[in-house]
């Protein structure tokens, strides 16, 4: 259960990141690390993958240091679901934290 609720706050970190600039899994793994999630390869991976797959995402494949890196961004759909998210957010936050 608990995996169900970071997963879902993981994704959330994901969209707001890959709104600000492009983003790159082991990049992610150590700014997910900083909120004091720890993410696996095995976990962030196929999520990125799913959500580039539900169009919230782009990838570009770049070449950095002889090794191929894929970056990634918000899309438009993307910045929606973000958009409505901090809403959500806003009405946990003062409930849950607040109250
Ligand atoms: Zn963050």
């Amino acid at each position: 259960m608990i995996r169900d609720l970071e997963l879902a706050f993981i994704k959330i970190h994901i969209l707001y990141h890959a709104d600000k600039e492009a983003v790159f899994g082991v990049g992610l793994m150590e700014e997910l690390a900083r909120h004091g999630y720890a993410v696996s390869p095995g976990t962030l991976y196929p999520t990125l993958s799913k959500m580039e797959a539900g169009g919230l995402l782009t990838c570009e494949t770049q070449i950095v240091d002889h090794k191929q890196r894929k970056y990634y961004r918000v899309t438009p759909e993307g910045r929606q679901l973000l958009n409505a998210m901090r809403e959500k957010i806003k009405e946990l936050y003062k409930e849950v934290i607040k109250s």
